[in-house]
């Protein structure tokens, strides 16, 4: 989700990689999208805690609970995938490689970094990959 009360900065050229106001931005989504994503990760933490044998939940047989909490630990896994990617973004950004196809070294759309900012590669190569 883009923060609507982040001004919008105007696409540069697109073959440079992001420059400084774009940078800022970026980060600022990021960290964001990083602190929705930790949040929903501490909310999922009791759904994906061992169920004891003997556990009364209410109404919930336990085969419920069971596939209740596998669905919880895909979200999780998934969440944390997530995460790993916005960090290493981060890091891109800090060590000026954001924005840069990690395959063909050219820069990734700024149209496409803003759906997906954590985007390692861009989109001619992702349509090649597929
Ligand atoms: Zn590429």
């Amino acid at each position: 989700m883009l923060s609507p009360h982040l001004p919008f900065p105007t696409p540069s050229v697109f073959v440079d990689p992001v420059d400084a106001d774009e940078r800022d931005y970026f980060r600022t989504v990021i960290e964001e999208r990083l602190e929705e994503n930790r949040a929903e990760l501490a909310r999922l933490a009791d759904s994906t805690a061992p169920i004891e044998p003997d556990v009364a939940i209410g109404r919930l047989s336990r085969l419920d609970a069971m596939q209740m909490q596998q669905t919880a630990l895909a979200q999780q896994r998934s969440l944390q995938q997530d995460i790993r990617n916005l960090e290493a973004a981060l890091e891109r950004l800090a060590a000026d490689r954001f924005g840069t196809c990690h395959q063909c070294r050219q820069a990734i759309a700024f149209t496409r970094l803003q759906a997906q900012p954590a985007a390692r590669i861009c989109g001619h190569c992702a349509e090649r990959i597929r």
